[in-house]
């Protein structure tokens, strides 16, 4: 019955062309929709479907376009420049500014007390009290962001995450620590750079213990 049923899935995929393959809704049948992301969708052609193909084959393509395009829509998603209602602002787009490449994070796996991971958690995903976020539930409204100005030092600076992370002066003595550290493994971070926040983004687990203690420290000194 299984491969009477995976038989009929192969041959579904090979003969099924968008034009006549259409549901009661006239959109297309699960068949084709199949058929367009392992053939049509993959420009390189690479790909070779025809009666043949083994069926673990067609599964094991279609894991692999199913995984891109997911990519492909989480990327547009948390790049966009508006939110879900195309109104707004997208908060993600900040969570989009410290991330180079889709993959498991590598800090919710390293060697490192979990609350710095709880801190770099939601420090990634604007989960603190930063005026960049606290200005959005300014009363009567939200404060544009250009306004949402820190408080914890004199330099008139909006108060984001790169200002938080990079240069606030209320954690200079933290932050000659952080420097100290870095440069210890050779890495030193540049406040100037507009992609310095990928920092939290990297792999090395030692960057990452120094970046997780002194967030947890930092959002300390603030409380
Ligand atoms: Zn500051």
């Amino acid at each position: 019955m299984v491969s009477q049923d995976k038989g009929c899935l192969a041959a579904g995929l090979i003969t099924a062309q968008s034009e006549l393959d259409l549901d009661e809704n006239g959109s297309h049948s699960l068949a084709i929709t199949i058929r367009i992301l392992l053939v049509e969708s993959n420009k390189a052609n690479t790909f070779p479907l025809g009666p043949e193909t083994p069926i673990k084959d067609i599964l094991r393509e279609l894991k692999i376009r199913l995984n891109e395009k997911f990519e492909d829509a989480f990327w547009l998603v948390i790049k966009a420049n508006t939110g879900a209602d195309g109104k707004s602002g997208n908060t993600l787009r900040k969570y989009a500014l410290m991330k180079s490449s889709f993959k498991y994070e590598k800090y919710l796996v390293a060697p490192m007390p979990t609350k710095y991971k709880v801190c770099m958690a939601r420090f990634r995903l604007s989960c603190h009290k930063l005026e960049i976020e606290t200005g959005r539930c300014h009363k009567p409204y939200p404060k544009p962001a250009h306004e949402r100005i820190c408080r914890q030092c004199p330099s008139g600076r909006v108060e984001d995450e790169a200002h938080f992370l990079l240069s606030c002066e209320k954690y200079d003595t933290l932050k000659t620590r952080l420097y100290t550290d870095l440069q210890d493994i050779n890495v030193t971070p540049n406040v100037h750079d507009p992609n310095a926040l990928k920092i939290l983004d990297c792999d090395d687990t030692r960057v990452l213990l120094c970046l997780g203690r002194y967030i947890s420290q930092c959002l300390l000194l603030r409380s």
